[in-house]
């Protein structure tokens, strides 16, 4: 068995991404099953792809409403112009599986 969107990663709504990770998983998970010798072995492979990057969004997501909040100084902004190449440029399988 393996999960996908909210029953693998409800998120904060601050940023938006429950959707948006809810279709790539499935994209990943699609491919996986389409590339793996059975079953199980595409379970593992879909859920080393997505675990840390979704752990990442869900953690931002929880931590938005405060950053609201924080101090607009020129570190935040370096760190969130960072953070937003990391999310919207996503290449599942960055040099291993072409996908
Ligand atoms: C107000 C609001 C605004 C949002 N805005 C955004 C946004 O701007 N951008 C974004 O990316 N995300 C947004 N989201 C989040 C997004 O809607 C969810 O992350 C996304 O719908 C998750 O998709 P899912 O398929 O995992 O779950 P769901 O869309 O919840 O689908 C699960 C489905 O399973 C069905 N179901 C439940 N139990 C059973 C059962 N026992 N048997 C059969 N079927 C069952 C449900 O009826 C439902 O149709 C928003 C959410 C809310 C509430």
């Amino acid at each position: 068995m393996t999960l996908l969107g909210d029953a693998a990663h409800p998120m904060g709504s601050a940023m938006g991404q429950g959707a948006n990770t809810a279709f790539e998983d499935a994209r990943v998970l699609a491919h996986c099953l389409t590339h793996s010798a059975t079953v199980e072995e595409a379970f593992t492979n879909y859920e080393k792809e997505r675990i840390e990057r979704t752990t990442i969004i869900q953690t931002r997501s929880a931590e938005g409403e405060k950053r609201y909040y924080q101090t607009n100084n020129s570190q935040q902004r370096n760190t969130d112009i960072d953070f937003n190449d990391w999310l919207y440029s996503y290449k599942p399988f960055a040099g291993a599986i072409a996908i």
